[in-house]
């Protein structure tokens, strides 16, 4: 057994790690605090080859999923925010286009978006259908050979700034398939932004179709709840590494924060109850870290890896909250002060515990897939 990283995947947590030292993480205060979207570090991590990490060449780099996990876990430790919105570009946002897109389509909107130039949304949940994606009302018809889609999307990543949109809507009673839909769409328009708790640089917004006609649809119509499977695995994995990248940065400011503070004359990493939480944290990160990098290499061998990715996403997302929760215990009223990142922290990573599945729904998918 060898749980070493190979040269590669070394380099690539190495510049990621660097880019997020240097360009990400003196931002991530400011840019919560603006709840203002960072396009320039958008394009920056496209230049780093972000985006195309998980699509073969010449398009993309055809990393395995360690060296992606390990990119988004560096990317989040420097923000959860820019991490999540380049996440979801890396996926949801573009994956549809990679697996079904013609030669036109990839030219003028795929390969800018894996440069960083564009920016793709994914338009699934609905306000009456979150967990539940079969109870979407979105419907699509074909009309003189064009799909017109009209329903309302929420909770849509990166919305407000969104040159196209993936959007799944129903073709039949029990038919449920992807569309491409453009930004300048007739019948498409933009509703409120959502103001959020956490990841308030990842700006997320309402979409309503009205009789908007869809570019193409993605894949066969039909085809779409088995589309979503193929890359579930994947969106639970990269969940999952968001969480660990924000858990280790409280982690670490706890720690540093633990040896400079005094009282009773002495750092409090000297008295054993805040030792014990360090302790904690340190074992429940290392923990998922594993567990992501277990799932990741089964991926990378061809292995089944539903069920892994689900427990390493339940894992690293409630572990995740548990860690920023005791790096706020430490910093006690500094973490609570907003100057401070803790509480940036403690707000951004619940967002791990929704996205790509709530762990309510994770426990039912891993109890089912243990008979
Ligand atoms: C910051 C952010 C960004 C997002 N970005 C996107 C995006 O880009 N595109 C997109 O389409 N969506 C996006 N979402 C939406 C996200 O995918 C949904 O919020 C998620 O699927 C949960 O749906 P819901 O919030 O409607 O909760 P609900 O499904 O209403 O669940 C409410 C509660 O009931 C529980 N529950 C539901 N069903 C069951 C069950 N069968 N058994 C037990 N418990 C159950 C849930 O676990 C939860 O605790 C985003 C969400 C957030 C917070």
């Amino acid at each position: 057994m060898d749980f070493s990283l190979s040269d590669e995947q070394r380099a690539v947590r190495d510049t990621f790690h660097r880019f997020a030292e240097r360009e990400v993480r003196p931002r991530a205060q400011a840019l919560d605090e603006e709840a203002r979207f960072p396009r320039d570090l958008f394009r920056r991590v496209g230049e780093l080859g972000f985006f195309g990490m998980r699509y073969p060449e010449p398009e993309g780099s055809g990393a395995d999923v360690i060296s992606y996990v390990l990119a988004v876990e560096e990317l989040a430790w420097g923000s959860l925010s820019v991490a999540a919105a380049c996440s979801m570009q890396s996926l949801m946002g573009t994956w549809f286009l990679h697996r079904f897109a013609d030669g036109e389509l990839r030219e003028r909107l795929f390969a800018p978006a894996l440069r960083g130039e564009r920016i793709g949304a994914i338009c699934m949940t609905e306000p009456d259908a979150g967990s539940d994606l079969t109870a979407i009302t979105t419907r699509a018809e074909q009309r003189n050979g064009t799909w017109r889609l009209s329903g309302s999307k929420t909770w849509v990543t990166s919305a407000p700034v969104a040159d196209f949109f993936t959007v799944f809507a129903r073709t039949g009673e029990k038919e449920l398939s992807f569309f491409l839909v453009e930004s300048e769409a007739p019948g498409l328009t933009l509703g409120r932004d959502i103001d959020k708790l956490g990841v308030r640089a990842s700006p997320t917004s309402e979409v309503a179709l009205d009789d908007a006609p869809a570019t193409c649809i993605l894949g066969a119509p039909g085809q779409g709840l088995e589309c979503l499977r193929e890359i579930l695995a994947e969106i639970r994995l990269m969940t999952a590494a968001l969480a660990l990248g924000v858990a280790r940065a409280a982690f670490e400011d706890a720690r540093v924060y633990a040896t400079e503070r005094r009282q009773f004359g002495r750092p409090i990493d000297q008295f054993q109850a805040v030792q014990a939480h360090l302790a904690e944290m340190a074992v429940e990160l290392e923990a998922a870290r594993r567990l992501i990098h277990w799932s990741a290499w089964r991926s990378d061998q061809g292995l089944p890896n539903a069920n892994e990715a689900a427990m390493a996403k339940l894992f690293a997302s409630e572990a995740g909250l548990r860690i920023c929760e005791r790096a706020a215990r430490i910093s006690a009223s500094y973490g609570y002060a907003v100057e401070y990142s803790f509480q940036r922290y403690l707000r951004d990573v619940r967002f791990t515990l929704i996205g790509g599945g709530t762990s309510e729904i994770l426990r039912i998918n891993i109890a089912k897939g243990l008979s």
